[in-house]
Order: C-alpha cells, then structure tokens, then sequence
C-alpha cells in the first residue's frame, strides 16, 4: 500500500527527534512520522493527516515559541491520535538544552487498563474500588503521580473495609485485614510497601517516580485480582468441569 524507499521524497525536517518523512502513497504524498500510538502500547510510524503549526513572540520579542499540533493516524492499527509539540525559549534541561514538550490527545498510555474493571464497576459490592480504580487510570495517564498513588491508598483501604468493615483507623483496618488472613504472609509485606509509598506523598511530600507507581499498580492490581477476580473465575471454571466419578 504504502511505497517507501525508490518513492520516498526529501527529509522535510527533524526537529527534536520527530522525524516527518514523504513517502506517495496513491500518487498522495503523505508525511510519516514516529508516534506513541495508545493501541500498539508503543512508538509506531504514523500518518501525518493534516498538520498545523504556529510560532509566537511576548510583546518584549524577549521569549518565542512555537506550537505544532498534528492529527496522526497509527499505520499498525490505524487508531487516531492528535499530538501537540510545544516548544519555548525559556525551555531548557539541567544541561542548557532546550526541549520541546510532546502531549497527545488521548493522553498517551503505557499500561492499559485491565479488562476485569468493567466486572468490578458492574457489580454492587465492588463498583466503588471500580470507579476509583478507572480514576487511578485517569491519573496515570496524565501523569497525575501523586493523585494517582493517593488514590491506590484510598483503593487499598476501600477493599480493606469492604472485607473486614471499617474498624475506626487506618492502622486498625491493616491489622484487621492481615489478622483475616485475606492474603497471604508474602502478600502483607508487599501490600505494606505499596501503602507506605501513599504515606510519603500525603505525609512527607513524597513525589512517586514512574516507576514507584507502576510497582505500586501492579501491587494493588494483583490484590484485586487475588481477592475479586480469581475466586469468580474459579467458581465458574469448576462449574464448567465434569465432575469425577
Ligand atoms: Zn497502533
């Protein structure tokens, strides 16, 4: 479909590493570039399908910029996308580079939510840990760290009260769920660190790195799936299987 190579056409420009090549595709000349694409989970060649870009100046002439927003579409699988590369002259790393910012509409995604949720949201005695659990999404893929982390706490302590009922404190709740034995001695350590990250942010001004709150999910998200998903998965994998005779 597309014919790159003896087709393709002139670099039209790199900037900041976002390289758009024309490439004809039906006669068309099409830009591509390369993309997070929020389906693929990764970068992706993308087609530019229409491109706008302005550059601005503050009134002084001191400070310029400019924005460059683009409507891509993934050639993997196809999904539409719309990044945004702002770039300011008062921008510059820790080593006096300067740097553009890329945002994309949808934000980009790097870990999908799972399909249990929609069983959670559904169903009467977990539909709270599923709508917050959709918000800790949210804030994940806006990179909304510290909400997100607080909100893997609220989660944490949601599915504590719901299995042991509410017993007055935060620190009564751990000692009740653990005393239950709702999950196993490894388990506790692990739920442990994940709720003493949510502790460091509301309390000691702790700013979660990325991966504190991917460790911290893939925690909260296997308690849920250990205490929820599993269980009914199970009871209807043995209702399914022949019984012994
Ligand atoms: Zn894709």
């Amino acid at each position: 479909m597309y014919q790159q190579g003896s087709s393709r056409l002139t670099i039209n420009w790199d900037r900041e590493s976002h390289l758009h090549l024309p490439t004809r595709a039906l006669g068309k000349v099409v830009k591509t570039t390369k993309a997070h694409c929020n389906q693929c989970l990764d970068s992706r060649q993308h087609d530019v399908l229409h491109s706008h870009s302005e550059k601005w100046n503050s009134n002084d002439g001191g400070i310029c910029g400019s924005d460059e927003y683009d409507l891509l579409r993934c050639r993997g699988c196809e999904s539409i996308a719309v990044r945004h590369i702002a770039w300011c002259s008062e921008d510059i790393d820790e080593l006096g580079a300067p740097y553009s910012t890329v945002l994309y509409y949808p934000p980009s995604i790097s870990r999908p939510m799972p399909r249990w949720v929609h069983d959670l949201v559904t169903s009467e005695a977990t539909s709270l840990m599923g709508d917050l659990l959709q918000e800790i999404y949210v804030g994940l893929q806006n990179n909304i760290a510290s909400l997100a982390t607080m909100g893997i706490r609220a989660l944490i302590e949601s599915i504590m009260i719901e299995k042991i009922d509410d017993q007055g404190s935060f620190a009564e709740n751990i000692n009740a769920f653990m005393a239950a034995g709702h999950i196993s001695k490894d388990q506790e350590g692990i739920l442990k660190a994940a709720l003493e990250v949510g502790h460091a942010v509301i309390h000691r001004s702790y700013s979660p790195s990325k991966d504190d709150l991917e460790t911290c999910m893939d925690i909260v998200e296997g308690i849920v799936e250990t205490l929820y998903i599993h269980p009914h998965k199970a009871d209807k994998l043995s209702q399914k299987v022949p019984r012994r005779k």
